[in-house]
């Protein structure tokens, strides 16, 4: 397969030529723009662009959709947010003269199994470690210093899925998701393509559309103590936050009083 030959090539290429800090944030970055800032920018132009399609796959009505003004403050929150950490990640590199990292990054490519059995095992963990942190984020002390900010939209929009507080978004955005495969010293691209995965789905499970997916996050943000669980889910219905299919106009099973 001349394309595998060719990546193997380049990738060797890159791990001799470069330091393994320099690879990992490097892999960081691009992950963080293709997986979150290209997909949520596509989204905000389904709404400018198209508006009458827009209005017909929202899950919310048009009525209560986020304002300019809120658009802007999440745009502004979450790209400080990205390039503050972004820049605490090269100090603490440079510190360490880009030799560390939390991953392996052999010469080769990894094989296909290996990305598979990565995927599966991270998935899973993610979620258990999401759905723990993310329900415990709901007890009321925690929610209202923390978590209040994340659901200040009550009709998210890709971009709020990033917009939260600093606390909240390393223990139950990052860390679910770095973890797992760091404990496991995963291969650097294995760990690139679930990052990139991961960023994809949270910008579309709050993309506020009924074809992305978003439908069981949505109705988190819209009823909140239901559906705690990131994309699989599996959690909220053993323990009973599971809610699917919602009467939008209120007459939902189990219907919860909204956070203070
Ligand atoms: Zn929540
Ligand atoms: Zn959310």
């Amino acid at each position: 397969m001349p394309l595998l030959t060719t990546l193997t090539t380049h990738w060797s290429a890159i791990t001799t030529t470069y330091p393994p800090g320099a690879i990992e944030i490097t892999v960081a970055i691009l992950s963080q723009l293709l997986g979150f800032w290209l997909i949520s920018t596509l989204y905000l132009l389904l709404d400018l662009l198209y508006p009458s399609f827009s209005q017909t796959h929202k899950l919310q009505s048009s009525r209560s959709q986020p304002s300019r003004t809120a658009i802007l403050l999440c745009f502004r929150t979450v790209a400080t947010a990205n390039l503050s950490s972004t820049l605490l990640h090269l100090v603490l590199l440079h510190f360490t003269n880009y030799k560390l990292t939390l991953f392996t990054i052999p010469s080769h490519l990894p094989t296909m199994r290996e990305i598979l059995s990565d995927f599966l095992y991270a998935l899973v963990t993610r979620e258990a470690l999401f759905y723990t942190i993310h329900r415990a984020l709901h007890h009321p002390l925690l929610y209202r210093h923390i978590h209040k900010q994340h659901h200040s939209f009550t009709t998210p929009m890709a971009l709020a899925a990033q917009y939260a507080h600093p606390v909240e978004h390393l223990l139950a955005n990052v860390m679910p998701i770095v973890l797992p495969l760091a404990l496991r010293r995963a291969h650097i691209l294995s760990f690139a393509l679930f990052l990139t995965a991961m960023l994809l789905e949270t910008a579309s499970v709050h993309s506020g559309y009924d074809f992305a997916g978003a439908r069981r996050h949505d109705l988190h943000h819209e009823k909140f103590r239901v559906n705690y669980g990131a994309s699989v889910g599996v959690l909220d219905w053993l323990f009973g936050t599971d809610v699917v299919g919602w009467d939008r106009k209120g007459k939902g099973k189990g219907e919860e009083k909204k956070e203070e």
